[in-house]
């Protein structure tokens, strides 16, 4: 917990945040290495209003983000977070940027999601982006052309946000 609050300020005095991305990740994924990289960037600028910085070497990345092969019988597992650094993608999982369709998860809302818990913040059910179930429904839609409130953060969310 201390070692996560060291982290949390030092992020707050970065002027970019750093993310490493698995090389293979958006073909795993199904998208454009282009169109997943903005989506990373646009989910990191709505929560800290920094720019992304894509780092070449893992262990020096603020968030990594990479895939993984998860039980399809588990619906609740779109992703998986094994520390407060590293997001997993469930490759079995398909998603979507701006065109909801059916059988597919809102990447945009995924990531914001996990960046959230990296940023520190916990589940929420009032939430549109925390609540802890956000990825068990197919149809999970974020516009990205709508503000942050429009789209359900809370005003806790955009507090804890603001500290960026
Ligand atoms: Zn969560």
């Amino acid at each position: 917990m201390i070692q996560f609050a060291i982290y949390l300020v030092a992020l707050f005095q970065q002027d970019a945040v750093k993310v490493w991305v698995s090389p293979s990740l958006h073909t795993e994924i199904g998208f454009t290495r282009e169109a997943l990289l903005n989506a990373i960037s646009f989910s990191v600028k709505l929560w800290t209003s920094k720019e992304t910085e894509y780092s070449e070497f893992r262990n020096d990345a603020d968030i990594r983000i990479e895939s993984a092969s998860f039980d399809l019988n588990d619906q609740r597992v779109a992703f998986y977070r094994i520390d407060s650094k590293t997001v997993r993608l469930n490759s079995n999982f398909h998603f979507y940027i701006n065109r909801p369709a059916k059988g597919k998860f809102s990447l945009i809302l995924v990531l914001l999601h996990e960046f959230g818990h990296s940023f520190g913040i916990d589940h929420d059910e009032r939430s549109a982006i925390m609540k802890s179930r956000i990825i068990a429904y197919p149809f999970n839609h974020w516009d990205i052309n709508k503000t942050p409130q429009e789209n359900g953060f809370t005003s806790y969310e955009l507090r804890l946000f603001s500290r960026f």
